[in-house]
């Protein structure tokens, strides 16, 4: 196969292990229970993390988790969708609304006021969370986000993002707490999404102010999740290279991924690829069909080669390590053994 072409997946060493990063095949039709292992082993593609969506979908995340062989190739997230949030708020959804509406929103950040954080900290879905990701340790957080674009069908309105903003609040600051990993979905929000890590980055340097470097970089686990995903990266170059002018401690925590569903739309997807260090690159499907992974994934891995000037090998190895590394970057106090799970 000539190298300028994306397709086909025939050419791809699978056993060099592929990790696809994001995806939600929990959410899979054709999935069927008590058959899910036998699904699983159809797949090529090695490790697979599967992004929580919504409530009813942390149930089969759960159940998966219980599987013997299929646990050891994948890793989950627990996590509300920025799609997700007024279904999971159902009939208090317009008094939600109403209670946000005080918010400021006419700054680049949105603020929340904390009795409003802690309303919500009170709530079901939170509660359900928070019991979760204690159950699981080495579950991430995710996927969450903001998202400006979106229309919920069932109103014919862009999700409201007073709402989003609450719930990505809520759920970044328990990752904070509890030293997890995010995977965040940003469209059309990168900009606000970098200017809310700079505004952190300042309030860190200020309490951290006169102290020695390593304690200086040990407070900044009370400010960042352990490790951040943009997920299928559909922001400016210019945002990446804010990302990457952050100090060390920041910036080395986030990763950028690739996809072939919304980002192949983009003239800029190369120089986007290329804008992202090479330790912090890594490629997923986001997608919820199994069957359509290993097709997908070969894609968005001879995408990476071209526009690096790689070999697919060089791709594979890099991505997947990183993968590992970015999962392995949780787990109460900051370790885990994640990676122990994926290998
Ligand atoms: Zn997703």
């Amino acid at each position: 196969m000539a190298m300028d072409s994306i397709n086909g997946d025939e050419d791809i060493p699978w056993m060099l292990g592929v990790f696809d990063v994001h995806n939600h095949v929990q959410q899979d039709s054709a999935l069927v229970t008590g058959r899910e292992e036998e699904q699983l082993e159809q797949v090529r593609t090695r490790w697979l993390a599967l992004m929580g969506y919504n409530r009813v979908g942390w149930n089969t995340l759960e159940s998966l988790l219980q599987l013997p062989k299929a646990r050891h190739r994948i890793v989950v997230g627990f996590g509300i969708h920025p799609w997700a949030v007024e279904c999971t708020l159902g009939e208090a959804r317009d008094s939600w609304i109403k209670r946000v509406q005080g918010s400021d929103l006419d700054g680049l950040i949105p603020q929340c006021d904390n009795d409003i954080l802690a309303a919500c900290q009170g709530l079901e879905w939170y509660q359900d969370l928070v019991r979760l990701l204690n159950t699981y340790p080495n579950a991430i957080v995710g996927e969450i986000g903001l998202d400006r674009m979106a229309v919920n069908r069932n109103t014919g309105q862009r999700y409201d993002y007073r709402l989003q903003w609450l719930f990505f609040r809520v759920q970044w600051d328990l990752a904070v707490k509890l030293h997890r990993p995010v995977s965040l979905h940003c469209v059309r929000a990168a900009t606000t999404f970098v200017a809310f890590i700079q505004q952190r980055v300042r309030e860190w340097q200020q309490q951290s102010r006169g102290q020695r470097r390593s304690d200086k970089i040990a407070l900044s686990d009370q400010f960042f999740p352990t490790a951040i995903m943009l997920h299928s990266y559909s922001g400016s170059t210019e945002v990446l290279r804010q990302i990457y002018a952050l100090p060390d401690a920041v910036s080395r925590r986030i990763f950028v991924s690739f996809s072939e569903t919304i980002n192949q739309r983009s003239p800029q997807i190369g120089e986007r690829i290329q804008a992202v260090p090479a330790d912090r690159l890594l490629v997923e499907t986001d997608l919820s069909r199994l069957n359509q992974v290993d097709v997908t994934i070969s894609k968005v891995i001879r995408r990476v080669a071209i526009v690096r000037q790689w070999t697919i090998t060089q791709v594979i190895e890099t991505t997947t390590a990183n993968a590992h590394r970015f999962y392995s970057m949780g787990g109460i106090g900051g370790t885990s053994s994640k990676v122990e799970d994926c290998q």
